[in-house]
Order: C-alpha cells, then structure tokens, then sequence
C-alpha cells in the first residue's frame, strides 16, 4: 500500500518489519521435504533445522532473500532484535 512519503525512487517497504523470535521460529520449522526413500519408496519425508547446544554468543546472519522468477531479490524488511 504506497505512503505519502514514497515516490517512485524510494517506493514503501513492501514487507513489514519481522521479530526476531518470528525467523527464530521459521528457521526451527518443520518442512515438508521431497525424499524418496531407497528402502520402501515412500515418497514423503519432513526436516528441520535445530540447535544441539547453544553456545554462550550466537552471532546470525540474516538471510534476507526471496525467489521471484527464480532470481534472488533482498529483501528490505527490518528484523526486530530481541530486547
Ligand atoms: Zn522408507
């Protein structure tokens, strides 16, 4: 929805700034994988992505990229630090 502030150089952000704990959350998600498995052909399988241990600092790198048309676009939503 454009902004009385946007203009055609600097459009309105298109996504809404994201917490922290909301990518926590969507990276720890299990997913629906693609997976034929050898032993009985089946062909659903789910993964997820978890943490073991925790180390006393975790540095993230935010991966902030979507697919359009199978070309990598940023995107330029703010993700919400934990206070
Ligand atoms: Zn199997």
């Amino acid at each position: 929805m454009p902004t009385p502030s946007a203009t055609d150089e600097n459009p309105a952000p298109e996504y809404e700034p994201v917490a922290f704990e909301e990518c926590v959350k969507t990276f720890t998600a299990k997913t629906e994988i693609e997976l034929k498995c050898s032993q009985c052909g089946h062909k659903r399988a789910s993964m997820q992505n978890g943490f073991v241990t925790l180390p006393d600092v975790l540095v993230v790198t935010a991966s902030r990229f979507v697919l359009k048309n199978w070309v990598p676009t940023k995107l330029g939503n703010n993700i919400l630090s934990p206070p």
